[in-house]
């Protein structure tokens, strides 16, 4: 793993396909530093924290989780500062801690369709044995938005829902015009098989115009300008 520069303060690591490895994001403070979404495991998050370490960025103090997916929270558990998490998230999280995670429920889960082939694909490639999982709930709830100072930048975690799940949310750095976006702007894996609702693409779409940034930060993708972001998702804004 290798952090890339978007500029002297932001940060990210690339997604990894094979094992559903999202992309994790680190801003580098005055006062305190954050990192974006936890990655789907221990061993994922290790990689990234010692990335950090090797170019001696200061350690993050905060978390913030983007929505409840696996591949975003499975490593919350590994992280000793705070977590921030929507209401919305937590509530998901508070259920997925409840279950057991041993193989066989993940496949009973998969025939109740609680749970997804993909993720148990993906899971099964990230983890030598299930019993490993281990679901951590957040230490920091917010409902809609929550603003951080982290002194020469202001970053906002704003739920705006979308396609992808009801819980989504991107990370807005006002100062540097950046936006993680988190997997915001995907279909929806878990109810509909990936199929994406237009209107609720058309919210969203209206919603990243609304805002001013010059670059976008996808979940599963390499960044993109805000035109090119706008004009790939309008494609999908046709009832
Ligand atoms: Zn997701």
């Amino acid at each position: 793993m290798e952090l890339k520069k978007l500029n002297e303060s932001i940060y990210y690591s690339e997604s990894v396909r094979a094992t559903d490895r999202p992309v994790l994001g680190y801003v580098l403070g005055e006062n305190f530093s954050i990192m974006i979404d936890c990655g789907n495991s221990k061993s994922h998050f290790d990689a990234f924290i010692k990335c950090l370490d090797d170019q001696d960025l200061p350690r993050p103090q905060y978390a913030l989780i983007t929505h409840w997916h696996w591949d975003h929270t499975f490593g919350m558990h590994a992280f000793d500062g705070e977590t921030i998490v929507s209401s919305a998230t937590n509530e998901i999280l508070q259920r997925l801690k409840g279950w057991e995670w041993d193989e066989e429920s993940v496949l009973k889960r998969l025939e109740t369709k609680e749970e997804i082939d993909f993720a148990y694909n993906c899971m099964k490639k990230e983890y030598d044995n299930f019993d490993d999982i281990a679901v951590s709930t957040g230490s920091i709830m917010f409902k809609d938005s929550l603003t951080l100072d982290l002194g020469d930048t202001t970053c906002q975690i704003l739920k705006v829902g979308g396609p992808h799940e009801e819980d989504s949310c991107v990370v807005y750095l006002k100062e540097a015009g950046i936006l993680f976006a988190g997997d915001a702007h995907s279909g929806d894996y878990y109810h509909g098989e990936g199929k994406i609702d237009p209107n609720k693409m058309l919210a969203y779409v209206e919603f990243l115009k609304d805002l001013s940034f010059t670059t976008y930060v996808p979940g599963h993708d390499a960044p993109m300008s805000k035109d090119q972001i706008i004009q790939v998702l309008s494609r999908f804004c046709n009832v």
